[in-house]
């Protein structure tokens, strides 16, 4: 038996067997040969194998996922049946006497510069699925598996290096059961979306992928931030008991369900969820949300290869208003770049792409992109209770530029005849620390502030979220942390506007009644965190908690705030 130590990154346990995603090892060398006949039908039968995979794959799509998930399958499958790169492939193994896997190699990667060069969105494409298939191909020549999360059909721990927020939404929650990844933190999106999705996690392991099997008997324990891999039949005993007290707790909980958020002194506070798409909304409402602080738009932008159109965005805006039936939701415009890519934009890599070209600074360029995204939401507005938030503002100038495109578009939309709801909150997250210092600017202008604490704490202190060999520095509760908070709810209030907060610290039983004593009015956290923190705040006294904050903002350390948090609250 073998244990790694994580990142607790999301609650729950989990045992099954294992299925590692790592990219197989495609490496060759080159070879002189001599029975040219026999190679080629070595290709050919590479060839006709990698079809029937795809065959196989593309139906499971088509039947899971849809017909537009199985297209891209579809065209993959039309490359393996073209004359024009199978032939130069043959030829090459007869004339060059090489074997099929240097000639496939050569041949496509021709073919990929070619396309690549075209100014030509369509043969960009096809360059991207020739990359794909050969890659296929190239496995069953090597004789090595291609890993493919979609297929999967038994109940499974995925361990993989990393996961990026794509692979996660692709994880199918029927049958993964939890993962454990070798980096990542608890902001990183992945960790983020597996709360979201339920499904117990361990990130920042290190060594997950070396230390575990394929078929490995593994325990992911995502309350403790432990992996256990192939266990003793009496650990396997004491955490199916550690999982049945976790269930009884939750269904403690859950009786909070319909019941508001007051502190035992009587002061209210809203407990909101970070959505990333409309399917979350189901989470929102068995947990209690009361309303939606965060929607991750991006995530309506990935794992598809084009941006989604005007009426997409405007069917999944829809829906999500509609669903919340009145109750606030803030919508957060196109926050991608750091860890959360677009393929498709092609953007060009940069060193530091958490500092880079993302978010409002993206869409404030890009305008095509983002007014299509405004549109949207302006139409959408007329269903429900619609707050636009802009992420990533770091000057007064972006946030008025972001604000201006909006009321052009308004002024647009409402020209051509369409509804538009008259008022819409207009806000931004405070996830760089120029802004937290200049909140009480900021807030004559903006209608809220939502602090972004997982990006925040890592501006902040320096410190990568997705690291975890510094994640003794991406401390929520480090006392200048909790003094930029403490300005952003000041000068919010001085206002007279709301401050929330949708970083992860907000469903933090420690930062909860350190938070709750500044005054924080939302508090916006992955939906199953909701019931814990609503039978937190119903047993705080708001006025000791005032104190207690008082007391934290004058402290020195870290270690002194979660002393001084776990000891107000015993
Ligand atoms: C944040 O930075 O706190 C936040 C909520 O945004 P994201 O996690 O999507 O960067
Ligand atoms: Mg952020």
């Amino acid at each position: 038996m073998t244990f790694v130590k994580g990142i607790a990154a999301s609650n729950g346990i989990a045992i099954a067997k294992a299925y590692r995603l790592v990219e197989p090892d495609l490496t060759f060398a080159k070879k002189t040969i001599e029975d040219v006949d026999s190679e080629v039908k070595r290709f050919e039968a590479a060839m006709s194998k990698a079809k029937s995979e795809l065959e196989a794959i593309r139906d499971h799509a088509s039947n899971e996922l849809g017909p537009d998930k199985a297209a891209i399958f579809e065209a993959h499958l039309l490359v393996l049946s073209d004359p024009e790169l199978i032939s130069p492939i043959e030829d090459k193994i007869k004339t060059d006497k090489v074997n099929a896997e240097v000639a496939l190699k050569e041949t496509a990667d021709m073919f990929v510069t070619m396309f690549e060069q075209m100014d030509n969105e369509y043969m960009k494409e096809r360059a991207a699925d020739i990359r794909d298939v050969t890659k296929r191909v190239l496995t069953h020549l090597l004789g090595v598996q291609m890993v493919n999360p979609s297929m999967i059909s038994e109940e499974v721990i995925i361990v993989a290096e990393d996961l990026t927020p794509s692979d996660t939404a692709q994880l199918n929650r029927q049958f993964v059961k939890g993962f454990t990844t070798n980096i990542g933190g608890r902001t990183s999106h992945s960790a983020i979306m597996a709360r979201s999705m339920e499904i117990p996690a361990v990130v920042g392991t290190k060594t997950a992928t070396e230390e575990i099997n394929n078929g490995d008997i593994v325990i992911v324990d995502g309350l403790k931030g432990e992996v256990h891999i192939n266990p003793t039949p009496e650990l396997v005993e004491q955490y199916r008991k550690i999982h049945e007290e976790y269930e009884t707790q939750k269904a403690e909980w859950a009786k909070l369900v319909n019941e508001k958020t007051v502190s035992a002194d009587g002061h209210h506070v809203e407990l909101a969820a970070n959505i990333g798409t409309p399917k979350d909304l189901k989470g929102v409402k068995e947990n209690g949300g009361e309303g939606v602080g965060l929607y991750r738009t991006e995530f309506l932008y990935m794992g598809r290869d084009q941006l989604p159109s005007e009426e997409e965005q405007f069917d999944a805006y829809k829906a999500v208003l509609e669903g919340m039936e009145g109750k606030p939701v803030v919508v957060r415009t196109l926050d991608i770049g750091g860890d959360k890519e677009l393929p498709y934009l092609e953007l060009p890599k940069e060193l530091n792409p958490f500092l880079g070209f993302r978010a409002i600074r993206l869409c404030l360029e890009e305008q095509g992109i983002f007014r299509t995204q405004l549109r949207a939401l302006l139409r959408a507005s007329v269903y429900g209770n619609l707050k636009i938030m802009f992420p990533m503002i770091a000057t007064l100038d972006e946030f008025r530029a972001a604000k201006a495109l909006l009321e052009e578009e308004k002024q647009k939309l409402v020209a051509e005849g369409q509804k538009v709801a008259d008022k819409i909150e207009l806000g931004i997250m405070v996830e760089i620390p120029s802004t937290a210092v200049l909140a009480d600017q900021f807030a004559k202008e903006v209608d809220f502030f939502s602090i972004g604490t997982n990006d925040l704490i890592q501006y902040t202190m320096a410190a990568d979220r997705m690291n975890q060999r510094v994640s003794y520095l991406y401390q929520p509760y480090s006392p200048s942390i909790l003094r930029l908070v403490k300005m952003v709810i000041d000068a919010a209030h001085a206002e007279g506007k709301w401050a929330g907060m949708c970083g992860e610290m907000a469903g933090d039983e420690i930062a909860i009644p350190v938070l709750l004593g500044l005054g924080l009015d939302e508090f916006s956290m992955s939906a199953t965190s909701i019931l814990k923190a609503r039978s937190q705040i119903r047993n705080l006294s708001k006025t000791d908690m005032q104190k207690l904050a008082e007391t934290v903002l004058t402290m020195q350390t870290t270690d002194q705030v979660i002393e001084a948090v776990k000891f107000a609250v015993k």
